[in-house]
């Protein structure tokens, strides 16, 4: 049989089914990439967490989570928009994935790790990418930071990023 793709393409394509590298995950590693901060996005880690992290820095114990504003319900967003058929069903999936996010969150504070949200959104355009990177240092502590340092203030509250 032949394929309709060349081998490239068709890896290429294949790996866009099987892998969960979005476009906002992609971009949020080259940005810390670039600012120098260490971090795994396959490792034991990423699989063996509460909610599977898409980014962790293991020095800082912090563990990043990218959120598609739809599928995780960014309110007030303008990519947060329900569909008006089945309404219902809707608002029952997204609260759900809400829920789950937030036991996910707890779970992961209570083993130690401080938790960052943020939303694709804030992913999405070079102006908001720009808008993040210059609180990422905040969000997540400076990248050089030594891990026998206490590098961010553990805070009960989820730190949450979006568009301005
Ligand atoms: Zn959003």
């Amino acid at each position: 049989m032949t394929d309709i793709f060349t081998p490239e393409k068709r890896s290429e394509v294949m790996s866009r089914i099987r892998g969960r590298d979005t476009k906002p995950e992609i971009a949020l590693r080259s940005l810390l990439h670039r600012m120098g901060y260490r971090f795994t996005v396959n490792g034991p880690k990423n699989r063996g967490l509460p909610g599977k992290p898409d980014v962790v820095l293991p020095l800082l114990r912090t563990v990043v989570f990218v959120h598609g504003c739809f599928w995780h319900g960014h309110e007030g967003c303008k990519h947060f928009r329900l569909p008006k058929s089945r309404h219902d069903w809707w608002v029952a999936k997204i609260s759900g994935n809400k829920a789950r996010d937030q036991r996910n969150e707890s779970a992961l504070r209570e083993m130690g790790w401080h938790v960052v949200t943020i939303w694709a959104c804030a992913l999405g355009t070079h102006a908001a990418r720009t808008w993040l990177e210059a609180r990422l240092p905040n969000l997540l502590g400076p990248p050089g930071a030594s891990p026998a340092l206490p590098m961010v203030a553990e805070d009960a509250t989820p730190y949450r990023t979006g568009n301005p």
